[in-house]
Order: structure tokens, then C-alpha cells, then sequence
């Protein structure tokens, strides 16, 4: 078969790996021109760990895992840690976890992908029209083209073009979980945390990430959803800054200084997608552009690449495509549902709304001395 897909993450570079190895001809757009950088560590956990054996990239996962401790320490605007969470133990338990930086998934995902695979950076797709038999599609990019695909893999994000294309407006599909989070990869001074330690105000929250290497940010705050270009990076130090006032507690105005300075700064509002099917006539999609599990699930990473591998092994074992696409969707809802039910956890115990509800999270999580 001839494939294309949107977008070269995790949910695209499985794909293309998977389905290159089993001998498709797939063509990868990115929009973006080098691989796109950004983002602290994420999660590889449950089912993907297979899907990371199955490929041979278990042991560079493994090789290149980051070690924090399994500890979110919160603390006052002095400082003064009174509550410890342990996320995999108290939120997931799923041991054999791997914590890894999303910019070396992607590398080593990417290198997993054969050479037969044709990647276009700098493309995307401008149009598509699904023909029954085949979907042609005019690709956008330095050298513009009109293609034909027996399938279109739509891979590329929260913000999908495929899904707009193909599905309508995202609006119809995201839904907003009333936050927003910016991450700053890797601070340029020292904060001096070498643990996980997170400082909240009513609906705000402070993390930073210490291992010894480097420390990274994570910064969010309870808003509506605002109307703003999303691919405008000024827009997001703007956004960030304009939520934590200069009297922001605890390390806020060291980090206000990196918001302002950070070279890949990492914005976007905390959503979930809910689609009723990710599939339509010979398009697909697959990891947060059909069941985006939100930020602070822990599972975008994992289910990006179980859901590419659930679609490549349908793509297998049925005789045709819709039949592969009804398989790929019955496959994944459990796991999706499984996972978008995740986020709410996550972000009680790290968006109190109230200073009675931070007291509340801080006695139920209190500090053991
Ligand atoms: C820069 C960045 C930083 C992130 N940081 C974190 C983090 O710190 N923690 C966390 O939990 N999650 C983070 N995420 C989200 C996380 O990567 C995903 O939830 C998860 O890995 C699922 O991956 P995905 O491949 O489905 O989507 P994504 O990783 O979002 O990848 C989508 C890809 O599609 C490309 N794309 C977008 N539009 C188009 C288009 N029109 N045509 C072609 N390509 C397109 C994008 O450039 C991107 O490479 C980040 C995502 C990005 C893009």
C-alpha cells in the first residue's frame, strides 16, 4: 500500500517504522523543517514497552532514561515541603515505567524508521479529497505536489490539520480541561532543586525537575480557553508571564527570566480529544490528534505509539482497509477510555483550585517525617 502521514512524533515515526518494515511505501510530511524540539520527560509505560521491543528500541529507551525519584515534593512560598506524592505508586502503578526526554523518543524513534521511508520536512498537507479507492492529496511545501495514497495517517497533534481536514473544526473534537501549561526544558540558571518540587497557589502551579544534570519547568494555570495563534511563541511568554504576577511565590521570579529567555519554550492548553471514531472512509488518526489524553495523563507518549502499532497490526491482518480501520478503532477505545480518565487525577492533585483545596491535598499527601 501507499501511505501517508501527517506529522513525525511519536505517533508518526511508529507508524512509519512499523508500516516501512512490513514493506508499505509510506510517505512522512513534518511541517516543521528539523525535528521538533521541546517538552521534559515523558513516560513510555504499559503496552507501548512492547511496542518498543517489538521495533528493537527497548534498550536505547532504557540506555537513555532520565532517573528522578519517584517523589513530587510540594511546597509553601518559603520553601517548606509539606506533602510528598509518589505518581507511579500513588497515581499509575505500573512498575517498569521509562522516563525519558521527548526530544530522544523521537530521535530514537526516528532512526527505528527504514530508509525506504520518504520524509518530507517542511510539508504538510494543504488538501484531500478521499476518492473511495484512494485519497489524493495536494502536499504543501517547498516543492508542492499532487499525490494519491491508498491511506492517510493523520499523526500530527492536539492541533491535527488531517483531523480539521477530514473530520471538522477542532473545536467540535477538543475538549478543555480549564488549564494551560508552558515547560521550559532546560533552565540556563541554577534553582537549585534536585528533586521534583512543586509550589501552588489557588489554580497555579510551579514544578521544577532537578536530576542532578539539568532542571526544567513545568509552569501551569487554571484559565478558560482563550483565542490566541498557537504556533505564536511571543503570544505564549506573554500568556505565561501575564498569569503569575510579579509577587508569585517560591522561585517564580528566577523563572520568570527564563520564560523570556527559553530557546524552545513548549506551550499549550491541557485538552483532551474525544471523537466518536478516528477513522472516516481511508483516514485515520492516530495519538493526540484522535484521543489526545491531555498533559498531565502521563499517557500521550504511551498511547501515541500503541495506537500506531494497534493500526499496523490491523493494517496486517485484515484482508481490506476499512476492515483494518473498524479493527484499529474497536482496539483502541478501551485503552483510550482507560487513559483519558487519568488526567482528572493528575491534575487535582497539582491544580488545587483553593487554598482550602491545597490544604486538603497537602494532609492527604502529608510530609512523613
Ligand atoms: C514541541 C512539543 C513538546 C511537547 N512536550 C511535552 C511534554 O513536555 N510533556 C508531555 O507530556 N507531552 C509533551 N508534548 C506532547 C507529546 O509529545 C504528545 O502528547 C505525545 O508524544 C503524542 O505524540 P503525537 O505524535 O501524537 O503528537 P505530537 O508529539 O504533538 O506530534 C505532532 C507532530 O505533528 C507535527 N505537525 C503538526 N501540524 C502538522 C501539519 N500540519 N503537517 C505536518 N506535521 C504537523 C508537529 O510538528 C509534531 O512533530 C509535546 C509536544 C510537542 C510538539
Amino acid at each position: 500500500m501507499h501511505i501517508l502521514i501527517s506529522g513525525g512524533s511519536v505517533a508518526g515515526l511508529t507508524a512509519a517504522a512499523l508500516l516501512g518494515r512490513a514493506g508499505h511505501a509510506v510517505t512522512l510530511v513534518e511541517r516543521s523543517t528539523g525535528p521538533r524540539q521541546g517538552g521534559v520527560a515523558v513516560d513510555v509505560r504499559g503496552t507501548a514497552l512492547d511496542v518498543a521491543r517489538s521495533l528493537g528500541v527497548y534498550e536505547h529507551l532504557i540506555a537513555n532514561r532520565v532517573t528522578y525519584e519517584d517523589r513530587f515534593v510540594f511546597v509553601d512560598r518559603n520553601g517548606t515541603p509539606h506533602a510528598v506524592v509518589e505518581p507511579n505508586a500513588d497515581v499509575y502503578d505500573s512498575p517498569g515505567d521509562i522516563e525519558i526526554s521527548r526530544d530522544r523518543v523521537v530521535g530514537i524513534l526516528a532512526d527505528a524508521v527504514p530508509d525506504g521511508v520518504t520524509k518530507l520536512h517542511g510539508y504538510w498537507i494543504g488538501d484531500l479529497q478521499d476518492e473511495g479507492s484512494h485519497v489524493t492529496v495536494g502536499i504543501q511545501g517547498p516543492d508542492p505536489r499532487r499525490e494519491r495514497f491508498d491511506l492517510v495517517i493523520g499523526a500530527d497533534g492536539l492541533h491535527s490539520n488531517v483531523r480539521r481536514l477530514a473530520f471538522g473544526a477542532e473545536e467540535r473534537f477538543a475538549r478543555h480541561l480549564g488549564l494551560y501549561v508552558g515547560v521550559i526544558r532546560s533552565c540556563s540558571t541554577d534553582l537549585g532543586v534536585s528533586d521534583t518540587t512543586v509550589y501552588n497557589e489557588p489554580g497555579r502551579m510551579v514544578m521544577v525537575r532537578g536530576n542532578g544534570d539539568e532542571q526544567s519547568v513545568i509552569l501551569g494555570y487554571r484559565s478558560c480557553l482563550v483565542d490566541y495563534d498557537y504556533r505564536d511563541v511571543d503570544a505564549h511568554r506573554a500568556m505565561l508571564t501575564a498569569a503569575f504576577p510579579g509577587d508569585a511565590g517560591w522561585r517564580f521570579r528566577e523563572i520568570r527570566d527564563e520564560i523570556a529567555s527559553s530557546p524552545d519554550l513548549y506551550f499549550d492548553a491541557v485538552s483532551q480529544v474525544v471523537m466518536p471514531s478516528w477513522t472516516t472512509g481511508r483516514v485515520a488518526l492516530v495519538g493526540d490528534a484522535g484521543y489526545c489524553a491531555s498533559f498531565f495523563s502521563g499517557m500521550g507518549t504511551s498511547l501515541a505509539m500503541t495506537g500506531a502499532a494497534a493500526l499496523a497490526r490491523a493494517l496486517h491482518a485484515e484482508a481490506t482497509v476499512p476492515q483494518a480501520l473498524a479493527t484499529y478503532c474497536t482496539a483502541m477505545r478501551p485503552v483510550v477510555d482507560a487513559a483519558h480518565a487519568l488526567a482528572g487525577e493528575g491534575a487535582k492533585i497539582l491544580f488545587p483550585t483553593t487554598d482550602d483545596d491545597i490544604a486538603r491535598r497537602n494532609r492527604r499527601y502529608t510530609l512523613k517525617v
